[in-house]
This record gives structure tokens, sequence and C-alpha cells, in this order.
């Protein structure tokens, strides 16, 4: 059982040597009294909110990884042995595991696949935890109107994708902005954002908003922070909504930076919210029944970056921390 294990806990940015590839053995089968799901790890998922549980943090909503012990995260994963009756063996879910080839996962933690006629990848992004985000970030906190201006950063990624496709959907005015030429064409050829800019090339970010949005913004669907934040809350409408889903740019800095434009927030009565998409599952039945017609019938497109094998695993996910992904960074452990 090939596994990834965090060597020790992490400072700044993460690196790939912070993870080494340890081989492990794997029991075929569950003891009779178990309660949990052993399951085979068919895709895994590289996601921003690990590299928090790769440092030593007191207080998060979320626990460090055991330094020593496999990473865990979102994937896809078939069913080889239950001692659950929920699953049974040979099903396949998406939900908690552990980045190797064969994991004991928790039962609470893991969702039925039912649609298989979709790529089955797609259970690590847009059909889930980035799609929920996605979906309950802008419908639910931004309360988006047709014709309003709607912003979206880190907007190539395996969220900014699908919100700057909702956004078009709802009839909204989108701009997104991303880290490479490459990323920006997407954003305007592939995905249907009106526009879109390198926020790289802009040495005045307010220059640049107030370049996309003469009249302001109205809803800003934040995944950086930092810089761009303040650029944005200079630019926002009276009672514009920002849905604070993350703010990468933070992630792996050790200083905070200096703020000044938070006051924006009151003057213009601003509603900024955010929140933990897993607090908010029960609504995942309601988004399948949206989006998988809307995949059905074209109407929306998904990219993936897929890294191929459990050994590209860590450069994999610390690409996302600069950028190297273009659409949601998936790694295949297996295809079946
Ligand atoms: P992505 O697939 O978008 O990957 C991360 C991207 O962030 C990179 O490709 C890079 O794109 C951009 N980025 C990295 N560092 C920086 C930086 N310093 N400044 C600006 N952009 C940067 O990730 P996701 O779509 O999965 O996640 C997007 C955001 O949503 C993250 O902040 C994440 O934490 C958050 N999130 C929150 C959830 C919640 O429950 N609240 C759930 C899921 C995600 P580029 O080339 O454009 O710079």
């Amino acid at each position: 059982n090939q596994q990834v294990v965090l060597k020790d806990y992490v400072n700044g940015f993460p690196k790939e040597s912070d993870m080494l590839l340890k081989t492990s053995t794997v029991p075929l089968k569950l003891p009779q009294s178990s309660n949990a799901v052993l399951v085979k790890n068919l895709y895994l998922s590289c996601d921003p909110y690990m590299r928090g549980r790769m440092s030593k943090n007191e207080g998060s909503y979320i626990g460090s990884f055991t330094p020593g012990s496999p990473i865990a995260g979102y994937g896809v994963s078939k069913v080889v042995d239950s001692g659950n009756s929920n699953f049974k063996k040979g099903e396949l879910v998406w939900g908690g595991t552990g980045w190797e080839e064969y994991s004991i996962t928790a039962p609470e933690t893991l969702f039925k696949i039912q649609h298989t006629d979709v790529p089955l990848s797609y259970y690590t992004g847009i059909l889930g935890m980035p799609g929920m985000t996605a979906y309950y970030g802008f419908y639910e906190i931004c309360a988006p109107k047709k014709g309003e201006y709607v912003f979206v950063s880190a907007a190539s990624g395996a969220v900014g994708q699908l919100v700057g496709q909702f956004a078009k959907l709802t009839g909204c005015h989108v701009v997104g902005t991303a880290g490479s030429k490459e990323k920006v064409e997407l954003l305007k050829t592939k995905f249907g954002f009106d526009d879109a800019f390198n926020y790289k090339e802009e040495q005045n970010l307010d220059a640049a908003l107030k370049r996309y949005f003469p009249e302001g913004i109205d809803i800003y669907f934040e995944n950086v922070g930092g810089k761009m934040l303040e650029a944005v809350l200079l630019n926002m409408r009276v009672n514009g909504r920002i849905s604070a889903c993350g703010m990468i740019s933070q992630y792996n800095l050790n200083e905070e930076e200096g703020v000044r434009n938070l006051s924006c927030i009151v003057m213009k009565r601003l509603q900024m919210k955010g929140f933990i998409i897993s607090d908010h599952y029960d609504l995942y039945p309601k988004y399948i029944e949206m989006v998988i017609p809307l995949i059905k019938e074209g109407k929306i497109c998904y990219i993936e970056d897929v890294a191929e094998g459990i050994e590209s695993a860590p450069a994999a996910l610390v690409g996302i921390f600069s950028g190297k992904n273009v659409g949601k960074q998936v790694v295949v452990v297996a295809r079946e």
C-alpha cells in the first residue's frame, strides 16, 4: 500500500520534500466488529485547505495532519469491504479518504456515487466538494440577480470556473482574474466570462478593477484575499455581497500583511459572509439535481488537470499554491 506521508509540520510555502512516499501493508478484510469501510482509492483531490492541515494549528475548524502518517483529503474510491450496512462491496463513493492506495474510512464522511455516466474524477471537482462550494457560495451567500456585476478571483480553478459559469447562467456580467495568459484565455473562450485579466500583470489592482468595473462590483466571490480583497473593497457598490470562500494568498504567509480597506464593509453596507462547505452538505442532492442536467446538456463545462500515479501527488498538491494547475487538480491512483 503506497502512501503519501507528511514528514513534519510545514512553515511557509509547502514543498514536495515535505512529503514522502512510504509502503505499508493493508488488511484485505475488516475485522468482524468494524463499522468502517475499506476502500481502494481511484482519484485524489488536491485542495488549498489541505495547506492549513500541514501546519501545527490549534483552534482551526479542522485538525492538523499527523507527521509520519499519510495525509488525508477528498477522493473517489471503490468499496472493497464494509462493516457498515449503508455501503456494499463494489460500490463507488466520494468523500474523506487517505492519500494511499487503500484506506480504512469513516462511513459518515462518504457519499454514494449515483451517476456513473459522467467522468468519475468529476466527484473530486464539479460533482464533489468544490462544486458544492461554488453552488452554495454563489447562490446561497451572494443571492445573485440578473444584470449584476460579478467578480471572481482564482477564477480558472476548481471552484472559480464554476462560479463564473453559474453567474453567466443567472444573467450576470462576470469578470474573472487568474495568474497566467493561458488561464485568462480559458476564462474568456471556454467558460464564457465576459472579460478576464491576469492579476500578475497589473501594477495597480484598484486601477485594473476600475477599468473592468466602471460602475462597481455587486458580488465578489473571494478566493484569494490579501491585496486583491483590499482593491475589491474600494470598488464594491453599496449593498454588495462578498462570499468569503477562501484566501489562498494568505495560506503560506508567516506574518500578517497590513490591511487598510476593511472599513469599506461598514460604509458600503456590504455583506461579506464566510462559510465552510462541509456544514452545508445537506444541500448536495439539490445541487446534483441542478448540475447533472447542465453537464449532460453541455451547458456547463469543467476543466481538470490530471496527474498520473500516487507518486505524482506531492508535486500536484504543492503546485496549486503557485498556480501550476490549470483547472481542478486531480491525482489518478487507479482507474478501477
Ligand atoms: P484552485 O483549483 O483554484 O487552485 C488554487 C489556485 O489559486 C491556483 O491555481 C492559483 O491560480 C491561485 N493562487 C495560488 N496562490 C495564489 C496567490 N498567492 N494569490 C492569488 N492566487 C493564488 O483551488 P480551488 O478552486 O479548489 O479553491 C479556491 C479557493 O476556495 C481557495 O481559497 C480555497 O481555500 C477555497 N475553498 C473554500 C472552501 C470552503 O468551504 N469555504 C471549499 C473549497 C475551496 P492562479 O494561477 O490564478 O494564481
